[in-house]
């Protein structure tokens, strides 16, 4: 059986449609193709319209994993497919930045088949430990190094390590890039990325959006 990723939608999502920014669109799109065609991804906390516009999204395609759009949090997700809290808790692992130990492939070994993310769009930069709502509900927990990485390079991270066995400091990175549109405009992310040469793996299309959002913020 292959790996199962939550992703927890940490913002109040309002329910109107198009409430899901489209960089997180990108991101979570991203996620089916870096976890792989075996893994199923559970995305939680979302809004009637959030859920089903992102079902519409995310058919079943070859070579990415199997996705699903829940209104439920993750601890009623839980609840229905692992048991009763507190003993299902502890089979769901939380990637948490501030975890006393790292992410290891023998955490893939029969430890851990679940692996639980955060995502918030207000806390990240500077980072404002969102990590902690999830955190105080109990989980196990594992960081993966002392960066901040975004949600998509956290989960592909993960699968690296557990499901291809590569241990998380021989994975490349690239730490805070400079996105480079022409000679006169550019940004930093304020993140660390999984590096494909001296690039950081960005979701398709998430370099156009970061330039139109630029060109956006010069319109007066
Ligand atoms: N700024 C928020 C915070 O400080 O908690 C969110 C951080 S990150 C953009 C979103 C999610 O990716 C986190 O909730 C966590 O699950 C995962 N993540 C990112 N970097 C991580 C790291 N270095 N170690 C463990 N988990 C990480």
């Amino acid at each position: 059986m292959g790996f199962v990723y939550v992703i927890e939608h940490m913002e109040d999502d309002d329910d109107t449609p198009k409430a899901i920014p489209p960089w997180v669109e990108l991101e979570y799109a991203h996620m089916r193709s870096l976890a792989g065609p075996e893994a199923k991804i559970h995305f939680t906390h979302l809004s009637t319209a959030s859920s089903s516009s992102l079902s519409a999204l995310f058919t079943p395609k070859p070579g990415l994993g199997d996705a699903q759009c829940h209104q439920d949090g993750v601890l009623q997700l839980i609840t229905e497919q692992l048991g009763e809290a507190p003993t299902s808790l502890d089979k769901v692992c939380l990637l948490d930045p501030k975890a006393e130990s790292a992410l290891s492939p023998e955490d893939g070994d029969g430890r851990f088949q679940w692996f639980l993310f955060g995502v918030s769009y207000s806390g990240d930069d500077p980072p404002r430990d969102r990590t902690s709502e999830l955190r105080v509900l109990g989980f196990p927990t594992r960081h993966l190094g002392p960066v901040q990485m975004t949600t998509d390079t956290a989960l592909g991270v993960t699968k690296l390590v557990v499901q291809d066995k590569i241990p998380l400091d021989e994975i490349p990175y690239v730490n805070f890039p400079t996105i480079v549109f022409n000679p006169k405009e550019s940004v930093e992310m304020p993140f660390r990325y999984i590096a494909e040469g001296s690039e950081p793996k960005l979701p398709p299309g998430m370099r156009e959006l970061l330039h139109e959002d630029l060109n956006k913020s010069f319109d007066f």
